[in-house]
């Protein structure tokens, strides 16, 4: 018999991929336990065993982002089907949405409302800096037919927070409904859907939340279904895989009938994650993000090394770095050694960034004090020898300092809490 011409090239054996250090803007690396619960036998999605995990994932979710949303659920897909569901089912064909835009996400949210069939209104601010409010109030008040505001909470591409309590606000002041990216700040920095009234908010599973890539944790309020419930007949739901309306019958709260079959596994992966950040909580997880964050700081600042964004509105868990000039050139062959000799991953700029800025992630498993030493470490190392004048071990000595720092105030109040 002649070979098939369909066979593949070369000799295949089983995929084994290294063990490598995850410090980009995602995935972050995974809790072993959480890996653990992935590989266990699958289950029908409909199997009265799934179905009170799907319950569990639900509350848990609920906590994690600070709400009694009943339809707070994980979508089957990465962040971007949360981005694609939130304007596929909230702004019909004709409306107006007021897109802020500090960043590459922030771009692709205008995308959605073009492809919806919907007109973007967009407020734009220079990348690093975060959504101005003001800007905000100017352009509803010029547009006082709009519908949906929608702005990136933690913009992963430059490493700024916006104000998303006061965009929400103003957003509602003027009657339009909002969407929150929420892709990256989730179990990072705080997210308090209800206390900030949020209406519509959507993450992703491999950031701060270190699960398997591939789930979109959303959360919609009674206003969001209420509108998108008056889609279910006239103007209906261009996508029908991600027609809420259809969608709920699955994830709703009476009915569980077959939409698509649900990643079983990954959401098996999603539970242990979710109740990883429940033991540990959610105020100890944004206090340890803050913690390795301001070590790492000290260590890329004692390196001569400056941040993008201001201190202000920095993300703990998306460090921006600006490249030093004489490095500029080269600076993709720093990342390739950081891989390739140190087993460490890191990110490179985007857009107008591409070339000026790395990406230090500091995201959920990966937001550890061995992380924040090995990276210091390993970029000192590339760095001296390609010329850059840094002396190795001051990094280190400047992290571990802050971090001592921080240990003494901690212990301190800890004393007086107890005095
Ligand atoms: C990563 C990211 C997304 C997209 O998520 P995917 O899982 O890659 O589809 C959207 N918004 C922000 C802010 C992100 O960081």
């Amino acid at each position: 018999m002649t070979k098939s011409t369909y066979a593949p090239s070369k000799k295949i054996s089983s995929f084994h991929p290294p063990q490598r250090t995850l410090m980009g803007p995602g995935p972050s690396e995974i809790n072993p336990r959480v890996l653990a619960a992935s590989s266990l036998p699958s289950i029908g999605y409909l199997d009265p065993i799934f179905v009170d995990m799907m319950d569990e994932l639900k509350q848990l979710l609920r906590y994690a982002y600070q709400t009694h949303n009943q339809l707070t659920f994980p979508l089957s897909g990465p962040g971007s089907v949360g981005m694609e569901s939130c304007f596929v089912n909230m702004v019909a064909p004709g409306e107006k949405v007021v897109v802020m835009r500090n960043g590459v996400f922030g771009g692709r949210m205008i995308e959605n409302v073009q492809r919806v069939g919907g007109t973007a209104v967009v407020v734009d601010d220079e990348w690093g800096e975060p959504c101005d409010p003001q800007k905000l109030e100017d352009a509803l008040k010029k547009n006082p037919d709009t519908k949906v505001v929608a702005f990136v909470h933690a913009e992963t591409s430059t490493g700024a927070q916006s104000d998303a309590k006061t965009l929400v606000s103003i957003a509602h002041k003027h009657g339009a409904l909002t969407i929150v990216d929420a892709v990256t700040s989730l179990a990072g920095t705080p997210v308090k859907v209800d206390e900030w009234n949020i209406d519509a908010i959507y993450s992703g599973s491999q950031k701060c939340l270190s699960c398997v890539p591939g789930l979109s944790p959303v959360s919609y309020n009674d206003a969001v279904i209420e509108k998108v419930k008056a889609r279910r007949d006239t103007n209906r739901v261009q996508s029908w895989f991600m027609d809420l309306n259809l969608v709920l019958g699955y994830w709703g709260e009476t009915t569980r009938t077959y939409h698509h079959t649900a990643p079983i596994n990954s959401l098996f992966a999603l539970h242990e994650s979710l109740l990883l950040l429940k033991e540990e909580g959610l105020e100890n997880s944004w206090a340890r993000h803050m913690r390795h964050h301001l070590a790492f700081k000290a260590g890329l600042e004692a390196m001569g090394l400056e941040f993008l964004v201001k201190e202000a509105y920095r993300l703990p868990q998306m460090n921006a770095i600006r490249i030093p000039e004489s490095l500029q050139k080269t600076e993709a062959e720093v990342r390739k050694r950081l891989l390739n000799e140190f087993n460490l991953e890191i990110g490179a700029g985007l857009g107008p960034l591409a070339g000026k800025i790395w990406r230090f992630g500091l995201m959920g498993y990966s937001c550890k004090p061995e992380n924040v030493m090995l990276c210091l470490s390993a970029l000192g190392s590339v760095l001296m020898d390609m010329g850059h004048p840094v002396k190795v071990g001051q990094a280190e000595a400047a992290a571990h300092s802050a971090y001592a720092s921080m240990h003494a105030s901690a212990a301190q109040a800890k004393l007086r809490a107890a005095a």
